[in-house]
């Protein structure tokens, strides 16, 4: 299986987001996968997947979706890129959610789900800040993807590192630390 990674929107989202966030993985991942691609078509985000008391998606049922909807592809691994803001269970709110493979099922496919609704300055009311926008995607999309290759949370200088607010995701840098690459080496290149 060929490690492409295939952007997901759903709904409405700016294609230079998207384009942006291509060029950033493409660089970011380059020692782990052949390449990234954006699929064209939207999902649709529907009602059902709407908490009206929350005033939140469901990240779960949305992932569970992307999954519906790319079954049958088998791409290596589905990023879900949305803008609107996305809670799970226990959790107020998410940057992302993951499938967590079992290490035998690592090379197959796999799939998570980024929001970026809390990622620009403009959710806290503060001016907007382009630069910082797409490396908070970024930095997301690398944690997340992570996840779907087998990696834990990190407590070293690292992407893996856990984000309970934006501060902690500021904080953090775009890359794996040497541990987690090296674990990553592992899953992908044998
Ligand atoms: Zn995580
Ligand atoms: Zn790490």
């Amino acid at each position: 299986m060929e490690k492409i990674i295939y952007i997901q929107k759903f709904g409405d989202l700016e294609p230079g987001i998207l384009i942006k966030l291509k060029k950033n993985l493409k660089w970011e991942l380059k020692d782990f996968i052949d390449s990234v691609k954006i699929l064209p078509e939207s999902i649709p985000i529907t009602d059902s997947e709407y908490d009206p008391s929350r005033r939140q998606y469901n990240a779960s049922l949305l992932l569970s979706k992307l999954i519906e909807y790319t079954n049958k592809k088998q791409y290596f691994r589905t990023l879900g890129i949305i803008d609107k803001d996305i809670f799970s269970r226990f959790l107020n709110f998410v940057f992302g959610v993951a499938i967590i493979l079992k290490k035998h099922f690592l090379k197959g496919p796999g799939a998570a789900l980024i929001s970026i609704a809390r990622l620009r300055e403009s959710f806290y009311r503060r001016p907007e800040n382009e630069a910082l926008f797409e490396l908070r995607v970024l930095k997301e999309a690398v944690h997340e993807l992570g996840h779907t290759l087998g990696l834990e949370h990190c407590n070293n200088n690292c992407v893996m590192q856990f984000s309970n607010c934006l501060a902690d995701t500021d904080e953090k840098p775009a890359e794996y630390c040497r541990s987690c690459s090296n674990k990553l080496k592992k899953v992908l290149l044998n």
